[in-house]
C-alpha cells in the first residue's frame, strides 16, 4: 500500500505518523515545497519576538523520518494530481503512483495588491520560517512598522514589532479586530489592550498605495488619504488555500478541498486534512474551514484512520488560543464568523480587561470567545460536546461561571 501525502505541516506529518504506527509494512511518501521538516508555525511569533530560537521550532528532525521509514521529499512542489491514473507529479519530474492520497497543503498568504507594493523590499507576509528569518533581518535596521489586516497574523505581527521596540501602527479595514466574531465592546477591549502596550490602531483604513524613497519602503497611504511612514510593512490579509495542483481533476474544490465528516473527498481514495480541508462539521451541520494547529493535527489523525480502512467521523470541538498583547484570547467551537444566525450573549468588564461572548444554536452552547480570563475554556468545550438544550436563564448563568 503506498500512501502519498501532499504537505509536511502538522496535518500531513500527523497523518504519516498515524499510518506508520498502524501499518509497519506500508510505503509513505511525504512531499513538501519548503526546505524544512515539520516545524511549529505557532511558535513563529515567539521567534520574531526573540523569545525562542528558529532551530527550536523544528519538531520532527530528519532522523525521525528515516527511523519511521517516511520518505520525505523537501523543496519538491506537487504540480498535478491525476485521479484516474492515481498519480502525483512534481516539479522535479518525478511521478508517484498512489493507492491513497492525502491533500494537506495548507494555504498561501495573500500579498498586498496595491500600486507600489510589488517588488518593494520591506513588505512581508508571515507564514513560514523563512518569512520569519527575513523579517528578523529587517527588524534590526528599521525605525517604524505598519501592520495591515484584521487577521490573527496581522495581530501577531503588530505584537511582535512592538515587542521589538518599534513604533507600530496597525491598520484594519473593518470597524474592529475580528469584527465578525466580537461585538463593539469586545473590539473596544482589544483596542485598549493594544494601546496598553503602545500599538497605534486605525479602523476603517485600507491601504491604497505603497511609497518608496530611493527604492526603499517609505510608507503607505490609505484610501481615506492618510499617510503612515514606515520602513517595515507586515501584511496579514488572509490565505488562499493551496489547491492549484488539483486543476483538471474531478476533486471538488470551493474555498478549500470539500470533504465529508470522514475527510474523504468526492473521489475515492483521496482525502484532505488541515487548513486546506473544507470539511463537513457535524456540530454545525455545514461545511467549515479552520485555520488552527489543533484542528490540523486532529484532522491528520482522523484522515489516516480512515485511509487505513476505518470509519471515524471528525467530531473535535475546534479551538484557538492566542496571546492578545499582554492578555490572552480563546475562540472555541462555532462562532458568528461561521454562522450568523446564532443567539449571542456577552459580558464585558473593561477595568478587569475581561470579555466573554457565548453563541447558542437552538438553545445549545455552540461556541465562545474569551478575552482576558480563558480558564473556563475546557468547561465550555464540555458543554458544547454535551449538546444539552439550556433554558434561557441557564444560558445566562454560563456568562458567570
Ligand atoms: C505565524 C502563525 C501563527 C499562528 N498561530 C497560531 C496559533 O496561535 N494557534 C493556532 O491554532 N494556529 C495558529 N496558526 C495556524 C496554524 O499554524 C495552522 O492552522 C496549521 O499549521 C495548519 O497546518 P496544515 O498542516 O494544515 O498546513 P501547513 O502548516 O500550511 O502545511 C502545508 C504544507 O504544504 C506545503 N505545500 C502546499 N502546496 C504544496 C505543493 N503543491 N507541493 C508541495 N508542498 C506543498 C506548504 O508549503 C506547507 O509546508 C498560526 C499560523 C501562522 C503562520
Amino acid at each position: 500500500m503506498h500512501y502519498v501525502i501532499i504537505g509536511n505541516g502538522v496535518a500531513g506529518t500527523t497523518a504519516a505518523e498515524t499510518l506508520r504506527k498502524a501499518d509497519s509494512e506500508c510505503r509513505i511518501t511525504l512531499l513538501d515545497d519548503e526546505p524544512y521538516p515539520l516545524y511549529n508555525r505557532i511558535a513563529l511569533p515567539r521567534v520574531l519576538k526573540q523569545t525562542t530560537l528558529p532551530e527550536r521550532t523544528i519538531i520532527r528532525q530528519l532522523a525521525w523520518h528515516t527511523a519511521n521509514r517516511i520518505d520525505l521529499l523537501l523543496e519538491t512542489t506537487v504540480t498535478q494530481v491525476n485521479t484516474e491514473a492515481k498519480t502525483v507529479a512534481t516539479n522535479t519530474g518525478t511521478v508517484f503512483q498512489y493507492d491513497k492520497l492525502l491533500i494537506a497543503s495548507g494555504g498561501c498568504p495573500n500579498p498586498l495588491r496595491v500600486p507600489g507594493a510589488a517588488g518593494t523590499a520591506g513588505i512581508y507576509n508571515f507564514q513560514t520560517l523563512d518569512d520569519t528569518k527575513a523579517i528578523m533581518a529587517r527588524v534590526e535596521r528599521v525605525r517604524a512598522a505598519v501592520t495591515v489586516g484584521g487577521s490573527f497574523i496581522a495581530y501577531e505581527l503588530a505584537e511582535a514589532f512592538r515587542h521589538r521596540g518599534l513604533p507600530t501602527t496597525w491598520l484594519i479595514r473593518g470597524p474592529r479586530f475580528l469584527h465578525r466574531l466580537i461585538d463593539e465592546d469586545g473590539g473596544a477591549l482589544i483596542d485598549r489592550l493594544a494601546h496598553d502596550v503602545g500599538v497605534e490602531t486605525h479602523y476603517g483604513e485600507q491601504v491604497a498605495e505603497v511609497h518608496t524613497d530611493s527604492g526603499e519602503l517609505a510608507g503607505v497611504t490609505t484610501e481615506s488619504g492618510k499617510r503612515f511612514d514606515c520602513d517595515l510593512l507586515g501584511v496579514g490579509v488572509g490565505l488562499t488555500l493551496r489547491t492549484e495542483f488539483l486543476r483538471h481533476t474531478p476533486i471538488e474544490v470551493r474555498t478549500g478541498v470539500m470533504t465529508n465528516e470522514y475527510l474523504e473527498t468526492n473521489v475515492p481514495d483521496v482525502y484532505a486534512a488541515g487548513d486546506v480541508a473544507e470539511f463537513y462539521d457535524v456540530y454545525i451541520g455545514m461545511h467549515h474551514q479552520m485555520g488552527t494547529w489543533n484542528n490540523a493535527a486532529a484532522h491528520g489523525r482522523t484522515a489516516a484512520v480512515n485511509m487505513l480502512g476505518g470509519r471515524q467521523a471528525y467530531t473535535e470541538v475546534p479551538y484557538y488560543t492566542s496571546t492578545m498583547f499582554d492578555s490572552q484570547m480563546a475562540a472555541i467551537g462555532t462562532t458568528s464568523d461561521v454562522r450568523q444566525d446564532m443567539e449571542a450573549l456577552t459580558r464585558v468588564d473593561m477595568d478587569a480587561r475581561v470579555y466573554r461572548r457565548l453563541f447558542f444554536l437552538e438553545g445549545r452552547l455552540a461556541g465562545a470567545v474569551l478575552v482576558g480570563d480563558i480558564r473556563v475554556r475546557r468547561q465550555l468545550m464540555n458543554f458544547i460536546k454535551e449538546r444539552i438544550v439550556l433554558p434561557p436563564e441557564e444560558r445566562r448563568k454560563l456568562l458567570a461561571i
